[in-house]
């Protein structure tokens, strides 16, 4: 699986690095961080960061089916008290939290 960095935190980490390196050193280290910002020579992709949520169950509604209200978005859902949706439809969260 390929890993992904966030390059402008990297480039200034190395910056920061830089500062204590000698001379010929720190020449080395800037020129990486120019090369980490050309974006013609290292593949970008889009991401979205991840949100985490939990379903919260819904015991005492006006439904027939048990529902669960995610707890990023507050939408509500009619699920099986077995099977919850591991993404909210609504937002995408992944509902990898543990509720309360
Ligand atoms: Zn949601």
């Amino acid at each position: 699986m390929a890993r992904l960095i966030d390059v402008d935190s990297t480039v200034k980490a190395i910056s920061k690095l830089a500062e204590d390196m000698s001379i010929n050193d720190r020449a080395v280290a800037l020129l990486l961080a120019l090369e980490l910002n050309n974006e013609d020579r290292f593949p970008t992709v889009d991401v979205a960061p991840v949100k985490h949520g939990h379903w919260i169950r819904e015991e005492n509604n006006a439904h027939v089916e048990p529902s669960g209200i995610c707890s990023v978005c507050g939408s509500g859902w009619l699920m099986s008290d077995t099977e919850y949706f591991l993404w909210c439809p609504n937002c995408g969260a992944l509902m990898d939290e543990v509720s309360e």
